[in-house]
């Protein structure tokens, strides 16, 4: 594991500490979440909620899991067989990859990649064939179709999708999604999708590819509550998917944490049956702070890409003199006054992200205006 070094988020965050600029680097949420979630967490700590939950999680939780996946986008999931919680959607994805791939199996990824994706390949044995998102002309990030029939091959264990994507704030469309699903059928291979943005998308609706034809038996889909919920320091995650792929993902979860964060389950089932009121405006909060960014980046020079979804918009820094973004970042703290962070660290092929880097926009208006007006005096 020594090429993986310490994660830029850690890198970028102790700048913020050590500079005082804003940090629009690290994704998480300047405010918390839910009251009624809050209030069921205190409780459950008061109320003796300390001890090992059950494996899978607590029965409450699981329920609510499969509840909201029916609600919101027509999943049917039996909380007993086809649930597990994991420590964070990060846990999910590195059990879900120790426990589908062998010793030199490949992982069909798009860079650039969320960084622990790479980490848990390589600590599986396995291999990953990454697949280059690029923006077009039209400022949306696209992958080329042979590109991804390319990447694979016999050796194809799985393939990892992420959507909304971390950190271009990428969706991917039905057609992408239909394709890398007849990939999928045509290779004989599993998915493993992380959706932890599957509330923040901006333009048109998130499509699971589980609910995809002939996808369900084949998926393991993985979320979390630290975005939905903001609450990112509770690691609160789970998979769902067929019964024969859970309980391959707990054979793994019980020896990396066996079991998590028992009183703090009780309130994300809390969270997870909240009114659809809650969830509405949560992506409307979310997308006028994008727009208030983006808006703002444009004003300070940049050339800002689509971000249709997520907590992130990335953009070009060419425009005002850049020329390599971890250089610009690095600098960018005691130049400009705020943190970002540098989208290269997430590709195999580092050059086709040189010139990138990525703004989080889950902060108060009044932050992300802070930062806009130190950007602006830039140029
Ligand atoms: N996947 C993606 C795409 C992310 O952006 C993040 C970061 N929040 C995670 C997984 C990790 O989620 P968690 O904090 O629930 O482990
Ligand atoms: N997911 C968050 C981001 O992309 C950070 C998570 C982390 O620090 N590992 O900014």
């Amino acid at each position: 594991m020594r090429p993986f070094g310490t994660t830029i988020f850690a890198e970028m965050s102790a700048l913020a500490l050590r500079t005082g600029a804003v940090n629009l680097g690290q994704g998480f949420p300047d405010t918390d979440g839910p009251p009624e979630m809050l209030a069921a967490a205190a409780e459950a700590l008061r109320g003796g909620a300390n001890q090992y939950p059950p494996l899978a999680g607590i029965p409450a939780l699981r329920h609510a899991i499969a509840a909201h996946e029916q609600r919101f986008w027509g999943l049917t999931r039996d909380p007993d067989a086809e649930v597990a919680v994991t420590a964070g959607a990060t846990e999910a994805v590195a059990a879900a990859i120790l426990a589908l791939c062998e010793r030199g199996d490949e992982v069909v990824c798009f860079e650039p990649y969320y960084d622990s994706y790479a980490a848990s390949i390589t600590l599986a044995g396995a291999v990953r064939r990454p697949v280059t998102l690029r923006p077009g002309p039209d400022g949306r990030y696209a992958f080329d179709e042979a590109e991804l029939r390319a990447a694979f091959g016999p050796h194809t264990r799985l393939v990892l999708l992420n959507t909304p994507h971390n950190p271009t704030g990428k969706v991917f469309t039905p057609a992408e999604l239909a394709l890398i699903a007849e990939l999928c059928q045509e290779h004989d291979s599993y998915a493993v999708t992380d959706e932890v943005y599957e509330h923040l998308v901006f333009e048109g609706t998130h499509v699971p590819l589980a609910g995809l034809p002939g996808m369900s038996e084949r998926t393991l889909r993985i979320s979390s509550a630290g975005k939905t919920f903001s609450c990112t320091g509770w690691k609160v995650g789970w998979a769902t998917g067929p019964a024969r792929l859970v309980s391959a993902l707990l054979r793994v979860k019980q020896f990396l944490t066996f079991v998590n964060a028992a009183p703090l389950q009780p309130a994300v089932a809390v969270a997870l049956g909240l009114p659809d009121a809650y969830f509405t405006g949560f992506t409307a909060g979310l997308r006028a702070n994008r727009d208030r960014l983006v808006a703002g980046l444009t004003a300070a020079g940049f050339d800002v890409l689509h971000a249709e979804g997520t907590y992130f918009v990335t953009a070009d820094i060419r425009p005002l003199g850049g020329t390599d973004g971890v250089e610009f970042c690095r600098e960018l703290p005691g130049r400009g006054g705020v943190v970002a962070v540098p989208t290269q660290v997430f590709y195999d092929h580092r050059e086709a992200g040189r010139h990138l880097i990525r703004f989080a926009f889950c902060k108060r208006p009044e932050v992300i205006d802070e930062a806009v007006d130190h950007l602006k005096a830039l140029t």
